[in-house]
């Protein structure tokens, strides 16, 4: 029992996929949804500049992939709807962390959340504690690789409707990878707390070790459907109750 883990703390940092969100979510509807819907979006929007922004990003990424030997799909024609469809298939199937890639893919879903084909999930738990939280004063903020407009779009599109209400502020790879300390000093420093005030939340460990290097209490999140985590030291939290 971990009851009373991070009560002192008022400002409370969460991870999504596997923490306040099923992992089954972002692989089994969220990620299949872009996928299926890249080569058509990128048909109906090549001309917007943010999509054309993007694009670009992809294009210096596939580049890369080609140097580094990777073997990515071929971008035809230095990149056409289909081909750019194919070579972002491939980088989702790499689950790979990449700025352009989640920047577009959130678009895609802001579609499908607008049409209500998709509709975000959060464990039962949660709705309750983010209400919680708020009337207990506390900070709450979201820190994920996708993008801050996908998880802006989950959040206020879930099945128990729009939670966004509850949270402060929102963090993507554009302020650091989830396994840099670094990234973690300049989110205390956003939210205006010093590291020892604030909670951070996931599942993954080496994303405990980044931010526990900067000076933030962690704690696992052990949720139903996550990976089994490696050995380690932390202390598990199964429920949002818990904090
Ligand atoms: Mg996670």
């Amino acid at each position: 029992m971990t009851t009373g883990v991070g009560k002192r703390r008022d400002a409370i940092l969460l991870d999504i996929e596997g923490t306040t969100t099923p992992l089954d979510f972002v692989h089994q509807v969220a990620f299949p949804y872009a996928r299926s819907h890249a080569e058509e979006f990128i048909e109906r929007h090549a001309s917007l500049p943010e999509v054309i922004f993007d694009l670009e990003g992809l294009r210096r990424e596939h580049a890369q992939d080609a140097r580094l030997g990777r073997k990515p799909p071929s971008l035809t024609n230095g990149g056409t709807p289909r081909s750019f469809a194919r070579y972002i298939d491939w980088l989702i199937t790499a689950d790979r962390k990449s700025t352009p890639l989640k920047s577009l893919q959130g678009k895609i879903w802001e579609e499908g959340y607008a049409s209500r084909e998709l509709v975000g999930r959060v464990f039962d738990d949660v709705p309750d504690a983010l209400k919680r939280w708020q009337t207990e004063k506390r900070l709450v903020a979201i820190f994920s690789s996708g993008s801050v407009l996908a998880q802006q779009l989950l959040f206020a599109h879930t099945t128990a409707g729009d939670l966004t209400k509850y949270i402060s502020a929102y963090f993507d790879t554009t302020t650091g990878g989830k396994l840099e300390a670094q990234s973690y000093t300049k989110i205390a420093r956003a939210l205006g707390r010093p590291p020892q005030e604030i909670v951070f939340l996931s599942d993954v460990t080496r994303e405990l070790d980044a931010a526990a290097a900067a000076g933030i209490e962690v704690l696992l999140c052990d949720r139903p459907g996550n990976h089994p985590p490696p050995e380690n030291a932390y202390t598990l939290i199964r429920s949002f109750v818990e904090l």
